[in-house]
């Protein structure tokens, strides 16, 4: 079954979560280290990890998940969700809203997950975190994998006599199409991260990033029916799949987020927004050299007031001096 390991690039991502870091055992692991672990109604702690836990969601698992539901995004976003903050910023997204006395997810019962085909991804991962190394989201060529086990005491899978190895684990949970679809995202997110606080972003940066990784609908709105056709270059090939293919929207969503919030190349403006906004940035530059320049009229006006007073009050104490 599941609990939150999803999976960080600077290795403290674990540490990030709400979910006891202690229990990561210290040993890089690598696609064939072995791994003795299997979960199964049969085991005494079945769905113990679905409860009382944060799993957060990323926009595939929104878009897969919404889809089984057959909702619309904001339905299920208003349903089964609820913020958070990701990763210790200030990015807004969401995580699986807990539901009853027992605090369990909103698609537990005691025979088991009932969207596991479609389960998100921190329900894949565990208990094989992977560990992704990429120069602060970077998309640097030099990235460094590896993975490593969680052992915690409630979960009595790794007694199980089940044998794998830790790319057979993963082929099996389905995880590589997870990492596929979930990369760029989670790059955004580290981006952010390495940024520290002190960088700001906007809130109309947030809000953005917040509709665009959890309501693919909106985005879609947003793409077809704002001035975005009219700001951005866009070949046809590109807005005919975003138009029908979900998918291609979401990665379509990151290209733009990592265009428009960290200035990475993939987007290009119109030459002719381009041009207006040279133009409106020299009108304002403009605007602001005649008010500079009016101030400086002002202040040397009145600074020739107050020295030409000066001189008067000075001459008519020279004058009542002579007379007296
Ligand atoms: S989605 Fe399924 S596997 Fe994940 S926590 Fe909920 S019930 Fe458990
Ligand atoms: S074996 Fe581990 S993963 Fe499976 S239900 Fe128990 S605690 Fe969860």
């Amino acid at each position: 079954m599941a609990t939150e390991e999803y999976i960080d690039n600077e290795s403290d991502f674990i540490k990030s979560t709400d979910k006891n870091p202690s229990n990561i055992l210290p040993e890089k692991l690598t696609l064939s280290s072995h791994l003795q672990f299997a979960c199964h109604p049969g085991v005494s702690c079945f769905t113990a990890c679905c409860h009382n836990i944060k799993i957060i969601l990323t926009p595939y698992d929104i878009l897969i998940l919404r889809k089984r539901l057959n909702i619309p995004a904001h339905e299920f976003i208003t349903e089964y969700t609820e913020p958070a903050y990701l990763e210790k910023t200030d990015m807004p997204g969401v995580q699986l809203k807990l539901r009853g006395e027992k605090n369990g997810c909103p698609f537990v019962t005691p025979e088991g997950c009932t969207v596991y085909s479609d389960r998100p991804s921190a329900c894949r991962y565990y208990p094989v975190g992977m560990a992704d190394f990429h120069e602060g989201g970077t998309n640097d060529a030099s990235e460094e994998k590896f993975f490593f086990l969680v052992k915690e005491p409630h979960c009595k899978g790794h007694e199980e006599p089940k044998h794998w190895t830790i790319g057979e684990w993963r082929a099996d949970q389905g995880v590589d199409l997870r990492d596929e679809m979930n990369k760029e995202w989670l790059r955004l997110v580290m981006r952010r991260k390495s940024f520290g606080l002190q960088a700001t972003l906007s809130e109309a940066a947030k809000r953005m990033f917040f509709m665009a990784s959890t309501d693919l609908d909106t985005f879609r709105k947003f793409i077809f029916e704002s001035s975005f056709l009219d700001t951005y270059e866009m070949d046809a090939d590109t807005l005919a799949k975003i138009k029908e293919d979900d998918v291609e929207l979401m990665l379509f969503s990151f290209k733009y987020l990592a265009n428009t919030l960290f200035g990475a190349p993939g987007l290009t403006i119109k030459e002719d927004k381009i041009k207006a906004k040279v133009e409106e940035i020299k009108k304002r530059q403009d605007e602001a050299l005649l008010a500079a320049e009016r101030e400086y009229e002002e202040l040397k006006a009145e600074r020739d007031r107050m020295l030409k007073e000066r001189q008067e009050r000075e001459a008519a104490a020279r004058k009542k001096q002579a007379d007296s």
